[in-house]
């Protein structure tokens, strides 16, 4: 497919490389996406002052500032192969529109933008149908390639929570989307974010709806892919979807876990903290923890 660069009148040739497993990468230390809702957006374009360029795939608005083209390019190739695998994955996009995603130079414009404090160290950012992406180069610097960006990045993750958003119609909670986000990078790029190292206690799925952000962030996202993996495989994917269907047309995301699973949220809490201490033990380390790659 080819994407046309609107600030420079360029043509570009995506080619997408599907040979993405023969390197293995050292996970990031810690890879916060910092979704904060009801933070709200200062701004939806890459800057205020700068002057904005656009460039549009088959699905995709992109926006971004001064920047290498070689980043845009990396994003927007990115962008378009994890929609098709979304989309094969049985997750698409039925949208419309085309989807809105901003690059940023760094993590302060990115934050700026998105709302947070200027020290937020997010990757990306998902917000009300709009897409905030880090320049590859900004963590990767010149070493940086499509194989590692596509994996490893925030591309796949923050489109997993815009159908999330879309397909529960905007009835979900953060554990939901975080473990379902977590859940498609696994599957897709076999990718995972760093474990806890140690443990003192297991959050309930309640604590983790209502204070995300505050919450111990290696942890919490761990916790929030544990549940989604333990409901998939009560439940296969089918489950998860009919759940995310159920919440949209009940306008009520725990009304839609309770019809497809048959217990209301607190007995559905309830085993999911015994499958917690029964697969993890009682808390102090995640020894069971699988390598992954
Ligand atoms: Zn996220």
């Amino acid at each position: 497919m080819g994407f046309k660069l609107n600030g420079n009148g360029r043509e570009w040739l995506v080619v997408l490389i599907l040979a993405q497993f023969l390197i293995v990468f050292f996970l990031p230390d810690i890879r916060d996406y910092g979704q904060k809702f009801l933070r709200g957006i200062k701004s939806q374009s890459v800057g205020v002052s700068s002057q904005v360029l656009c460039v549009e795939t088959e699905h995709f608005r992109v926006e971004y500032t001064k920047l290498d083209e070689n980043d845009v390019y990396m994003v927007c190739a990115s962008a378009e192969k994890a929609l098709q695998a979304l989309t094969e994955a049985g997750f698409p996009y039925t949208g419309e529109e085309k989807i809105l995603l901003s690059i940023y130079p760094n993590t302060e414009s990115l934050a700026e933008s998105f709302g947070w404090e200027r020290d937020e160290q997010a990757m990306g950012a998902y917000y009300d149908g709009k897409i905030g992406i880090l320049a590859p180069t900004a963590w990767m610097g010149e070493e940086k390639n499509q194989l590692r960006f596509d994996r490893e990045g925030p591309v796949l993750h923050e489109l997993t929570h815009l159908i999330v958003d879309e397909m529960t119609e905007g009835h979900y909670n953060r554990w939901w989307t975080e473990g379902v986000a977590q859940y498609m990078e696994k599957k897709i790029y076999h990718f995972q974010m760093a474990p806890p190292e140690q443990i003192e206690r297991f959050y309930s799925l309640e604590e983790m709806a209502q204070n995300f952000d505050r919450l111990q962030q290696r942890q919490v996202y761990w916790q929030a892919l544990q549940a989604i993996e333990w409901m998939e495989s009560m439940y296969s994917e089918d489950g998860l979807k009919a759940i995310m269907q159920e919440a949209a047309q009940e306008k009520d995301f725990y009304q839609g876990l309770k019809n497809v699973v048959g217990q209301d949220f607190a007995d559905f809490q309830r085993n999911y903290e015994n499958m917690m201490k029964i697969e993890w033990g009682t808390g102090c380390s995640v020894e069971k923890q699988p390598i992954t790659h």
